[in-house]
């Protein structure tokens, strides 16, 4: 049949949806200059293609500006078609950055950390998802049986990562039925955020060449585990040297780690509908399913929102480049962009304000009762996304770490996605996931 190779311009937008449009693959030198036309009132599209109160209506107009340094090629060798697209930041005609593009509001979040402290993020995203094939696999939790019948699997994808440029470290069969993780190296500043689009497009084209289908939704079932984003991040200064680990510092913490990990645990209720922006993401960040309920910092422990990672080095200088903390209360609804610019604002603003190192737990706090909590500085994180919301438009500190207009608009997309699935029972609402993530 004939054929003209098609390159995708991708963004990823306040739906955590991957959106934008193609050209043929032989314009590619003009597209890199001029990008592709794109519609201010699509950033309302939410993950149920409603579109929300929108304040720019049918006007306006804006560019697709690809990145050309984050250009994906991957040719499967299967005789289909390679994946081929380009991420992109959205500018307004002129080439100015576009105030709602959250690839921007990421840039312009790293920017506050390093000029807050010198500090470039180095980071990894690690994704856990859910295949849906014919015939489901039980009791395989970590079992060789469940790896091996997707062996075939993990091998494509992690070739696929491979060949994207990233450095994938695992593949696993994980807890939940059906359920993997992939993990890969870490990237530096925006290349952290890019790297998990490639992750969640990559895993969808592998399922999809293999005749299966892959789902990050946050929680499949209620009565099973959620799939969860975790956010590892670690600081580097412009020598490339570890900023992030000091041996006397509590759990090993530098001074800057301990106050950005302060910043994230004191406004976690302002941001977390940013990382986990679904109606059934609440179902997830529930005590005893190894997500986060409580604003804590724990040491190695995964039931903490920020857990302090462990390390295998011994020498001092290795420790200092494997230490890291990962951020445990993302799932794959929120745009990798939007959640870790919510992330490092709340972690730069802990800096900025030389906030102290909190407390770090190590104890199951969901056994506390609440005057217990409250007595200790801890509290539950919202329990809904409207709730989350609501604690968000209440701080005028995190509003004000985005655009002027950026809450109102989240706000409207948000509650356009929840009077969508306001009406159906808990597994709907999970169908319905399932079917846009
Ligand atoms: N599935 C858990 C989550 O929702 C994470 C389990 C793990 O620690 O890998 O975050
Ligand atoms: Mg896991």
């Amino acid at each position: 049949m004939i054929s003209n190779s098609l390159i995708f311009l991708a963004i990823s937008d306040l739906a955590g949806k991957t959106r934008g449009k193609s050209f043929p693959a032989v314009d590619l030198d003009k597209r890199l200059k001029t990008g592709l036309g794109w519609t201010p009132t699509n950033v309302q599209i939410t993950c149920f293609d409603t579109i929300a109160t929108s304040p720019f209506g049918a006007l306006g107009d804006l560019i697709l500006q690809p990145d050309a340094n984050a250009e994906i090629h991957v040719d499967f060798e299967d005789g289909a078609a390679p994946e081929r697209f380009i991420l992109c930041d959205i500018t307004s005609l002129d080439g100015k950055p576009w105030n709602f593009c959250t690839r921007t509001l990421l840039k312009t979040a790293l920017a506050r950390l390093k000029l807050a402290c010198g500090a470039t993020l180095l980071g990894a995203f690690e994704h856990e998802f859910q295949l849906a094939g014919e015939h489901p696999t039980l009791n395989e939790a970590y079992g060789l049986t469940g790896f091996s019948q997707r062996r075939t699997f993990g091998e494509t994808l992690v070739a696929a990562l491979k060949s994207a440029g990233l450095a994938p470290e695992t593949f696993m069969k994980e807890y939940g039925q059906e359920q993997f993780e992939v993990t890969i190296g870490p990237e530096r500043a925006v290349d952290v955020a890019d790297a998990a689009i490639i992750v969640r497009e990559l895993t969808r084209a592998t399922a999809r060449r293999l005749g299966e289908k892959a789902t990050f939704t946050p929680i499949r079932d209620v009565s099973g585990v959620g799939n969860g984003v975790h956010v590892h991040m670690s600081f580097v200064d412009d020598r490339g040297e570890p900023l992030t680990y000091d041996p006397n510092g509590p759990g090993g913490m530098s001074a800057l780690t301990a106050s950005f990990a302060a910043g994230v645990l004191k406004y976690i209720g302002a941001i977390v509908a940013l990382t986990a922006p679904s109606a059934i993401s609440y179902q997830r960040l529930t005590p005893h399913r190894w997500s986060a309920a409580f604003n804590n910092l724990g040491l190695r422990d995964r039931e903490a929102l920020l857990r302090i990672c462990p390390f295998t080095a011994t020498d001092e200088k290795d420790i200092a480049r494997q230490f890291n903390i990962e951020y445990r209360a993302a799932d794959a609804a929120a745009s990798p962009y939007l959640a870790l610019a919510a992330i490092i604002h709340a972690g730069a603003q802990g800096i900025e304000d030389a906030l102290p190192a909190p407390t770090i737990t190590e104890e199951d706090l969901s056994l506390l009762t609440p005057e217990e909590l409250s007595a200790r500085g801890y509290t539950r994180l919202p329990r809904s996304l409207e709730e989350a919301l609501d604690t968000m438009n209440a701080s005028e500190t995190v509003c004000g770490w985005f655009p002027e207009g950026f809450a109102e608009l989240y706000t409207a997309h948000k509650q356009s996605e929840l009077a969508f699935v306001a009406d159906l029972d808990i597994s709907q609402k999970c169908a319905a996931y399932e079917g846009t993530y």
